[in-house]
């Protein structure tokens, strides 16, 4: 424990998703990697281009951006998890509509090759494997990583929903 924040013994390396589509959402992704570069015991390694994708749910809504990062972090998974929400507070995220418009979303993709079941946590996340933005953005810096459960590469994964007949995301951009 340091300061109540549970640790793990070593770092290990996880990939956080981070969605918006309210405000400049573009400014709202580098303040919050920031505030991921600064917490306990945790560095940002890698960032995914930013991609422009047509928003899910209700119509009307403005388009979302989407990226992924790598960190290594010593936090535990839920220590992990409070530390984003807290960050997707400070960034004013509105909850007032599922799948609806929103300032910032983070999600734990993965940590490693863990599984974890929870109340609070699903790790891999249970939808990663249908989202196409997450999984391109998710290639761009871990294509070999591998799912747990599913026993498939982020490759492996992309492609396969590329099969279903999705398009191809527009050409992301270096943020
Ligand atoms: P969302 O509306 O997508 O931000 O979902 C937030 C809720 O999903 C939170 O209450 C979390 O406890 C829960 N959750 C379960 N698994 C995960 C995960 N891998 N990453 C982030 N939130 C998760």
């Amino acid at each position: 424990m340091h300061n109540g924040v549970s640790e793990t013994e070593v770092k290990q390396t996880a990939f956080i998703a981070f969605g918006g589509n309210l405000g400049d959402v573009e400014a709202t992704f580098e303040s919050a990697r920031a505030c991921i570069e600064q917490l306990h015991h945790t560095s940002v390694m890698q960032s995914s281009l930013l991609y422009r994708t047509p928003p899910l749910g209700p119509a009307g809504q403005p388009d979302y951006y989407n990226a992924v990062i790598a960190i290594e972090s010593a936090l535990a998974p839920l220590a992990l998890l409070d530390a984003l929400q807290e960050i997707e507070a400070k960034h004013q995220r509105v909850r007032a509509e599922h799948w609806g418009p929103r300032t910032l979303d983070l999600d734990i993709i993965a940590i490693e090759s863990q599984k974890i079941v929870s109340d609070r946590l699903n790790i891999p996340h249970l939808e990663m494997q249908h989202r196409h933005f997450v999984l391109q953005p998710l290639c761009d810096i871990a294509t070999n990583w591998q799912h747990p459960i599913l026993n498939k590469s982020a490759s492996q994964l992309l492609q396969a929903l590329l099969e279903t007949g999705e398009t191809a995301l527009q050409k992301g951009i270096v943020w």
